[in-house]
């Protein structure tokens, strides 16, 4: 109920200056049900959402964006100073250094997406504490709002809706967007590795191909063309992705598609260097590592993409059947449009404290955000460690504001700060596959230092990552993940039903066996119909044909017509081992 009390009207239309030049839809009833009753009948129907907070409530942070810095950043803030609301269109953070690793199921796609809930509890329970599934629209910085629409991910269920909330302090963390540079059809037709769902699409693009490709009738050239990944841009990204595919290439299609492992190729486009950031003697390492395991480099710049290939600035025709594009990142449109100051290179602006100047009670971390030029610092790099840090120390300024009385709009403002924000380069890591890492230490590409490659610096790469993933992973995800098979298998099917004999022949059509949910005992057999279960369908009832006919082949009835008159041993019989079915963890 709290939660509807707290959800004031407000009685202006989105016609205030925002900050933004984002237009927001034309607004109806429709979209403020869920909000409030009360304005049917009325001129001007109210905006939803949540108004300016007032003792004694809580003082509220805003956060948008649910990326390395905005979830540091929620989960340090004291939730018995400040209410959180957190604004995304994503109910998740994506840890996103082991995403490459999920394209090709090193890693499951659960192990590197946290359910923001977790990370900070208070948004689930507390009264005045919410995660709106939204993407922010525009700020009006005057009224201290911001504008929000919903996300509905193109699903019917409800039409999007705009409204707005009140901050008291408003934390901008909403990343930055992947860079085509304008090329043509790049957004149409390649698959950028930033979010879990590209790391499906890839998944999903890539065992497609190798299903169609061994497909009677498809010739060579288009096999070639199906098979062969594409990779634009040579930073850690695309190198740590190319190194991925090949180890997949080695490990699962040489063992499990045999067919086409000659048809399959890796190649890996940079117009420059590839890893500029690393030490030079790394990146000699890279290379040949790289080359060894049969990833191409290629030097190139990218042109045109169209549907089945690209296009070089040499003329050269590259055919692809998966192109995936990691050319680094730059200001999104969001950021891009907002009247806020802005530093080199058009990320947010912000002081040293990471407060944007001129507009009070805002700050801006991560991806977005970039030192203005007066403070005379450089722009920091795009980088999940340099967002997170600045997320923690932001949680502990917001935290000192809030206790120090100047948590509310307007507050704090004179406040003694404290040491501002400094940012410390702890290296750099990445992988190129086959055990292989390359480990830079040194706090800048001019700086001496250590750098190491191979399989210890793989080894410290993986274990510095998955350190971090898996003691996420609850008992109840653990629990889960073992429950998995059991709980399909549980599933019941209606299908039609194929009629087997007591050996799961089907007789009528001699060399035909019907095994799983979709087959019953003929009348003659006498026997019962057995449950739609994987202990019948996938596992007994596979095994039974399986040493029959190995059987037959042994005793020269392989072929088409043969075994009819041989005698068969025993038929299919089934033991019930017994049920399971999950009620609840
Ligand atoms: C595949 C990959 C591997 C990487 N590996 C490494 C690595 O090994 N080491 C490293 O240091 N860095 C790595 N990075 C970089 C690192 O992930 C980023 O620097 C980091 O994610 C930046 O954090 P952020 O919170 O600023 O932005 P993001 O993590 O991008 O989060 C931005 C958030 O804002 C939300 N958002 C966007 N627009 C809006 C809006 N209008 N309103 C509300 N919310 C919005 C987004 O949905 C998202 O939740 C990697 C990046 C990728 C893609």
């Amino acid at each position: 109920m709290y939660r509807f009390k707290n959800l004031t009207r407000f009685t202006s239309r989105f016609n205030h200056q925002t900050t933004s030049k984002f237009t927001p839809t034309p607004f109806s009833l429709q979209h403020i049900h869920r909000f409030t009753t009360t304005a049917a009948g009325s001129a001007a129907p109210p905006v939803a959402g949540l108004g300016p907070t007032k003792k004694p409530d809580k003082p509220r942070v805003v956060v948008l964006g649910t990326g390395w810095a905005g979830c540091r950043l929620m989960k340090g803030i004291d939730t018995s100073i400040y209410d959180v609301v957190c604004v995304s269109p994503r109910n998740h953070m994506v840890f996103t250094p082991l995403l490459a690793s999920t394209c090709v199921g090193t890693l499951e796609f659960r192990s590197v997406a946290e359910p923001i809930g977790r990370i900070q509890p208070a948004i689930s329970h507390e009264p005045g504490s919410f995660f709106f599934l939204a993407n922010c629209t525009g700020l009006d910085t005057k009224n201290h709002e911001v504008h929000c629409q919903t996300v509905t991910d193109g699903l019917q269920t409800l039409d999007p809706w705009d409204f707005k909330i009140s901050y008291d302090k408003l934390v901008i963390a909403s990343g930055a967007e992947a860079s085509t540079f304008g090329i043509k059809g790049v957004k149409e037709h390649a698959i950028f590795l930033r979010e879990v769902h590209h790391a499906q699409e890839i998944r999903r693009k890539l065992l497609l191909n190798l299903m169609l490709s061994d497909v009677p009738g498809v010739s060579d050239e288009e096999k070639r063309r199906l098979l062969h990944c594409v990779v634009v841009g040579g930073g850690p990204t695309g190198v740590e992705f190319s190194g991925e595919l090949s180890d997949f290439i080695m490990r699962d299609v040489h063992q499990r598609y045999t067919h086409v492992q000659d048809y399959i190729h890796v190649t890996l486009i940079e117009a420059n260097d590839i890893l500029s950031s690393f030490d030079d003697r790394l990146r000699v390492y890279a290379t040949t590592q790289l080359t060894k395991t049969g990833v191409r480099l290629v030097r190139g710049t990218v042109k045109d993409v169209q549907p089945k290939k690209i296009v070089l600035s040499d003329g050269t025709d590259v055919p692809y059947g998966l192109l995936v594009w990691s050319t680094g990142v730059g200001p999104s449109s969001f950021v891009r449009d907002m009247d806020l100051p802005k530093a080199p290179g058009g990320r947010i602006g912000v002081d040293d404290w990471l407060r944007v100047p001129s507009a009070p009670d805002i700050f801006a971390i991560g991806d977005c955000s970039g030192y203005l030029e007066s403070t005379g610092k450089p722009t920091l790099p795009a980088l999940a460690q340099v967002a997170e840090r600045e997320g923690k120390y932001l949680a502990a300024l917001l935290n000192k504001i809030g206790k120090e009385g100047g948590g509310y709009a307007g507050g704090g403002g004179d406040m003694e700060l404290g040491a501002p924000f400094v940012y410390k380069h702890l290296g750099s890591m990445a992988t190129v596959g086959s055990y292989k890492a390359l480990v830079d230490l040194r706090q800048s590409k001019e700086a001496k230092g250590l750098s190491i490659a191979g399989f210890t610096s793989w080894f410290i790469w993986r274990s510095a990552y998955l350190t971090r993933v898996v003691y996420r992973l609850s008992f109840r995800s653990l629990v889960l993940l073992a429950l998995v098979i059991v709980k399909y298998g549980v599933q019941t099917y209606i299908l039609i039903m194929i009629k087997v004999d007591d050996w799961l022949r089907v007789p009528s059509v001699p060399g035909i066996f019907a095994i799983g949910d979709y087959i019953g005992y003929l009348k003659s057999t006498r026997k019962p119909a057995l449950p739609a279960l994987a202990q019948v369908m996938a596992e007994r009832e596979g095994k039974h044909p399986t040493t029959l006919l190995n059987k037959t082949g042994k005793e020269g009835g392989g072929y088409a017509g043969g075994g009819g008159d041989m005698v068969l041993d025993i038929p299919f019989v089934y033991k019930h081992l017994g049920s399971m079915a999950i009620v609840k963890l």
